[in-house]
């Protein structure tokens, strides 16, 4: 029997929302260049490797111009080759030739330093620095090591402000990699391009212009990111010639059990049956969920669907596994002992587990780029199955109605924003710390620092530029995935371990006493929030219910930057403040999402500024809605399904957005809605809301229409965030609206 009539009959039934097939592809080769060195040419032959992919040669064809670099291709297409071949070529050419790699975790830095290390080059020597190197081993890295691979972090607060240290590899850097790009958007994205203009800035005081390859999962705008991460224009590759298997997709939707509320049957009861179905068949799987504990309920579910002797082939897929752990599992996969895996997709970027039959993925995993991702696993060699299971989410549903949404889409894009001055503060600071900032500088640091420089304190304008004039070295007050440097640490209190940071904005409402926060998949129940010293104590926790954050959210308007007129309205684009009290917060059923208990809360108001996007409806575009309380319902409405599906637009998560809606807003006299940009200062999330309305307001329409709720579900106008726990919602009123406003375009 083939692989494909063994799930046919798995496939089959009203859950089954789409069936496709996505089909297979010849490689497209071209020989390895004639100018490679014959060390690389011989390491390449050791490994079987006689010619390249297309798009390989392309990129080492780019790069010998002397340009920047981004390769944008498919999962396991061959990026890694693509920019790993001009540097091996360079080290091997030149023995002063230094390269640096960057990682977003170490696991893939160690994972890189591994195949680095099979290749077998004999001119390279790579060694990994990042916070677990032994300080003895330091010095010996710097002075032996022609390839460092290591992280933004160490590179911002390790290797940049002791440049004096590194001046001989900055003398001699030719090459940076930075590899999984697309990690870096955002308020991360937005600091690690101010950490990449500070190596410039270094290596061009050390006499030298590093070239810069880049690879990043497919998004839709490959160019862009690597301008917007290097402040250099890249070539971009994008043009996967990698063969591909055929690939059949599956979208499933668990049971509608009540049409009325819009309740489902759970996504985890429909993936554990998939995956003992297929299990059961003898088909290798994986299986990707949004927390540990639904990874370990669907392992168990299956389990308990399976013989012993099958349900013993299962296994869960950790974090904080070793390398050798990681290894040992990929080794039981590939020999056919294990049978089935279950993920946190919070590990999809560190897994390197060989070629699977097929991917299921529990609720779609917040980008198109994560899910094909994780579906890339399915069917590398031969034919591949990969299934999202929908959860009740808005955007899930959305999918699994509009099935070309989601599998005809071009992949979201990564935006950030270097120049925003919560962000970029802290980088003047620390560029003035490792050497005097002056006009020169604009070249790479970028005009806005230096526009900055007066704002900043503790920097003094001399006859040499702006110099740190504090006492400490700035660069570790500037953490690289908040735009507060007054964020909150969130402590294990059980083993002391800091499992994060909470801006300080957000703080109250993600870390307040009593929340259920959530860290690489599992939760933990914050036990004390200290205003004081800026920390959350938490403990690992196994209860079955989340939390809600009750808030109070004003916001006013600073400065309009851009109004135009938009599908009929006045649509601005600008910065705004917003006030936000958390005044309790709600336990619920994870079951069920029903309401256990309200607790109230009493904690300060914070305020931050930001961006948004805001309209003020015109009269003919509210005609019916005016009475009160269906004009501040529908207009809240609106509101929280815009909010859902910004990130198809704008690759973030909607934790990412806040809205407000108010039937009569002080500042425009009328009723109003916002959309803001949830970090402060904004890293360009309401600017591409602007950019794009019209698609998002016609989609967010469509939603609206096709959700087969009769008053609004958490499917359609129901929000997980909802600072009012969704009271005053009123899904035809801004089904109308929204409409209209699409009508208008
Ligand atoms: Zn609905
Ligand atoms: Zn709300």
């Amino acid at each position: 029997m083939t692989t494909t009539a063994l799930w046919d009959e798995l496939l089959v039934g009203d859950e089954l929302a789409h069936l496709g097939s996505e089909p297979a592809r010849e490689a497209r080769t071209a020989p390895l260049p004639d100018s490679l060195q014959p060390s690389v040419r011989e390491a390449l032959a050791r490994r079987g490797i006689h010619e390249l992919y297309a798009h390989q040669a392309n990129a080492y064809a780019a790069a010998q111009r002397g340009g920047n670099v981004i390769v944008t291709t498919g999962t396991a297409s061959g990026k890694t080759l693509a920019f790993n071949l001009p540097v091996l070529d360079a080290l091997a050419a030149d023995r002063h030739a230094r390269a640096l790699y960057l990682y977003p975790t170490k696991a893939l830095a160690q994972d890189q330093a591994r195949s680095l290390g099979e290749l077998g080059v004999p001119a390279v020597r790579a060694a990994i620095y990042d916070g677990d190197t032994p300080t003895e081993r330091r010095r010996q890295i710097r002075g032996w090591a022609n390839l460092v691979l290591t992280n933004p972090d160490m590179l911002h607060i390790g290797v940049l402000p002791r440049h004096d240290l590194w001046g001989d590899f900055l003398h001699n850097l030719r090459f940076v990699v930075v590899d999984e790009a697309h990690v870096y958007r955002g308020v991360f994205g937005s600091h690690v391009a101010n950490v990449v203009r500070r190596l410039r800035r270094l290596a061009r005081i050390y006499g030298t212009e590093p070239q810069f390859l880049l690879a990043s999962a497919t998004i839709a705008n490959a160019g862009e990111l690597a301008e917007a991460l290097t402040g250099e224009e890249a070539t971009v590759v994008e043009d996967d010639a990698a063969p591909r298997a055929e690939r059949t997709v599956a979208l499933w939707n668990p049971p509608l059990l009540d049409a009325e509320l819009g309740l489902r049957a759970s996504a985890l009861g429909e993936a554990s049956r998939l995956l003992a179905g297929l299990v059961g068949r003898g088909l290798r799987t994986i299986c990707f969920a949004k927390s540990r504990k639904s990874a370990e309920l669907i392992h168990r579910f299956a389990s308990d669907r399976l013989d012993a002797a099958t349900a013993a082939r299962l296994a869960p897929y950790r974090a904080g596994y070793t390398p050798q752990q990681r290894r040992e599992i990929e080794r039981r996969l590939v020999e056919g002992d294990l049978l089935g895996v279950t993920s946190t997709d919070a590990l999809e970027l560190g897994i390197d587990i060989g070629d699977l039959d097929c991917a299921i993925s529990i609720g779609f995993p917040g980008t198109v780029a994560s899910l094909r991702q994780q579906w890339g696993r399915a069917g590398r060699r031969e034919h591949g199955l990969a299934i999202l299971v929908a959860s009740e989410d808005a955007l899930d549903q959305y999918f699994m109605r509009e099935p070309p949404a989601l599998l005809e889409r071009h992949v979201e894009a990564a935006i950030l924003d270097h120049a925003n001055p919560r962000v970029l503060d802290g980088h003047v600071a620390a560029a003035a710390f490792e050497a005097p900032v002056d006009d020169g500088d604009a070249a790479t640091l970028g005009p806005e620092a230096l526009e900055r420089a007066p704002h900043v304190p503790e920097l003094r304008h001399t006859a040499r530029g702006w110099v740190w004039a504090g006492k400490d070295a700035p660069a570790p007050r500037t953490p690289l995935r908040s735009t507060s440097p007054d964020a909150f640490l969130v402590l294990d209190a059980s083993s002391g371990d800091v499992l994060g940071l909470a801006e300080r904005e957000r703080a109250y409402s993600t870390v307040h006493e009593g929340a259920v926060y959530l860290h690489l998949g599992r939760q933990y129940l914050v036990r004390e929030l200290d205003l004081e010293s800026r920390r959350a104590l938490v403990e690992p926790f196994d209860g079955n219910w989340y939390t809600q954050a009750k808030k109070e959210t004003q916001t006013s308007i600073e400065e309009p930057l851009r109004v135009e007129r938009r599908l009929g309205l006045e649509l601005s684009f600008g910065r705004v403040s917003v006030t936000e009290q958390v005044v309790a917060y709600q336990k619920k059923a994870a079951a069920d999402g029903s309401t256990l208990d309200t607790v109230p809360l009493d904690l300060p108001p914070t305020t931050f500024d930001t961006e948004a996007v805001w309209f003020v409806p015109r009269p003919h575009q509210l005609e019916g809605l005016e009475t009160m309380p269906l004009l501040l319902s529908s207009l809240h409405a609106a509101e929280h399904s815009l909010i859902a599906l910004l990130p198809l637009w704008a690759m973030c998560d909607r934790w990412d957005i806040g809205g407000l809606s108010t039937n009569l807003h002080l500042d425009t006299g009328a009723p109003t809605v916002f959309v803001y940009d949830g970090h402060a200062g904004g890293v360009g999330i309401a600017a591409r809301g602007f950019d794009q309305f019209e698609g998002w307001v016609a989609d967010t329409a469509e939603l609206l229409a096709g959700c087969p709720c009769e008053r609004g579900c958490p499917s359609c106008v129901q929000s997980p965030k909802c600072g009012n726990l969704n009271e005053y919602l009123d899904k035809a009123g801004a089904l109308t609206l929204l409409t209209r406003m699409s009508n208008s375009g």
